[in-house]
């Protein structure tokens, strides 16, 4: 489980988080759902130990986040922009997080470091993760392709194949779908739910979008100015809103 106690966030005199207590569980799909600039990356950069707390305490599985090495956080990040390695294979971007838990200094040297770490891509053990990752996304006919090559949804799903490899048991994703078309947006929505479904895990997910956060989250944690207004099941928060600001971002008749 995720928890948060009374953590705030301030960059100069500016509060961008006010006093957050918080608790996500294991195999939660929490929506943080808000306005531009209400703190909800900031929120999730502190989850992901990128950001430090200007006071209060952030566990994740026990454990505070921010005395944890980036190593041994269990947790996958995946960003509004997703940047792809465009000189690799999707093979080898969705591999790339395994190939760099071997790596050594010596992998920059051109010659050796390729083959090591063309080495690691085909081991067993890693080339049957990709394949599976693959498999589990719809992108094995793809495996062998270059991003340019690839339509956004597709390279949306390379970075989730990125993320989904090592196994994490939190994902943290920040918009992930902005990028993207009406279309491809809601087809992906459901492709995420059934990632959720089908590996578990606990996600916590960025949108400002209230159809997205009703339709993919288990609860909602509904925010303004830093601060949460209500944290509840889409269903909660719809029929009972815990104020005015809620019931008029979530849009329920008055
Ligand atoms: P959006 O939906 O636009 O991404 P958000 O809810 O993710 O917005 P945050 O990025 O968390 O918002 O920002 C919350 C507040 O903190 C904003 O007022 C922002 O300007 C401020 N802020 C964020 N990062 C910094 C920073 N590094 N330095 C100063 N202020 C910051
Ligand atoms: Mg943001």
């Amino acid at each position: 489980s995720i928890t948060l106690n009374h953590v705030a966030k301030h960059f100069g005199n500016k509060v961008a988080i006010s006093d957050i207590d918080m608790k996500v569980e294991d195999g939660e799909f929490l929506v943080l759902l808000g306005p531009s600039g209400c703190g909800k990356s900031t929120l999730l950069r502190m989850l992901a130990g990128l950001e430090t707390a200007t006071s209060g305490e952030i566990h994740v599985g026990g454990r505070r986040v921010d005395q944890l090495p980036p190593s041994a956080r269990d947790m996958a990040f995946v960003f509004q922009s997703y940047a792809l390695y465009p000189h690799m294979t999707v093979r080898r971007n969705i591999a790339f997080p395994l190939i760099m838990r071997q790596f050594k200094w010596w992998f920059h040297i051109p010659l050796l470091g390729g083959l090591a770490k063309r080495r690691i891509e085909r081991s067993p053990a890693v080339s049957e993760l990709v394949e599976k990752t693959a498999r589990t996304l719809s992108l094995t006919e793809m495996l062998d392709r270059y991003p340019r090559t690839l339509s956004g949804g597709q390279r949306q799903r390379v970075a989730l194949g990125r993320a989904m490899v090592r196994q994490p048991e939190v994902f943290l994703m920040d918009e992930p779908l902005s990028n993207l078309d009406a279309k491809l947006r809601s087809a992906m929505r459901a492709e995420i739910t059934r990632l959720h479904q089908r590996v578990g895990g606990t996600f916590v997910y960025v949108t400002h979008d209230q159809v997205e956060a009703m339709t993919m989250g288990t609860r909602i944690a509904l925010m303004r100015d830093g601060v949460i207004q209500q944290f509840g099941t889409p269903r909660e928060i719809y029929t009972s809103p815990a104020n005015t600001y809620v019931a008029r971002f979530i849009g329920t008749p008055p």
